[in-house]
């Protein structure tokens, strides 16, 4: 017997900004949907959400509306991923390869979105030397200490224009 499974439609409540060119109107121009498996709140839950694709009027390019629960091209909720990166390991229900492949791919990444950060950051005198810490105590420094750091980090890199892809740059394994 075939359950359906519920559909979640995600709307973002920020105003749009291209990160391409700074152009504040898009159309929507269809959606496309989205597996997301949830696994920080006991059984792992596989969820669709369905993203929007915006066509930005100014440069005519298509972006996809990224809802706070996801990181492009991973899987797992930003909710698991954080978990583990914060060592609360036993929250979350995944396999140990996926959590060693998690990770290696935010080690990859931290000195990167410590740079996006603080370039963002640099108008605002909000430190003129680097904060001191670890690399993730220092990520949580600009984007507040509170659950959702990563998807807070996460979202500004891609407003920026600045998030990368790193299964090929930096991912080892
Ligand atoms: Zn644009």
């Amino acid at each position: 017997m075939k359950t359906l499974k519920p559909v979640f439609f995600v709307r973002s409540l920020e105003p749009f900004c291209c990160p391409c060119c700074r152009g504040e109107k898009a159309t929507v121009i269809g959606s496309r949907n989205r597996k997301i498996i949830e696994t920080s709140e006991g059984n792992p839950q596989t969820k669709t959400i369905r993203i929007r694709r915006l066509k930005c009027e100014s440069c005519s390019r298509i972006h996809h509306e990224l809802p706070g629960s996801v990181i492009p091209y991973k899987r797992h909720a930003v909710k698991s991923v954080e978990a583990v990166l914060e060592g609360n390991i036993s929250l979350v229900i995944v396999e140990n390869s996926t959590i060693r492949r998690w990770v290696s791919w935010f080690d990859g990444l931290t000195c990167h979105l410590l740079g996006v950060l603080n370039t963002m950051t640099k108008d605002n005198t909000v430190e003129k030397t680097p904060f001191p810490g670890t690399r993730l105590q220092r990520l949580r420094q600009y984007v507040g200490e509170t659950t959702g750091w990563l998807s807070r980090v996460v979202h500004q890199a891609v407003k920026q224009n600045l998030w990368v892809q790193t299964r090929s740059a930096f991912s080892a394994g």
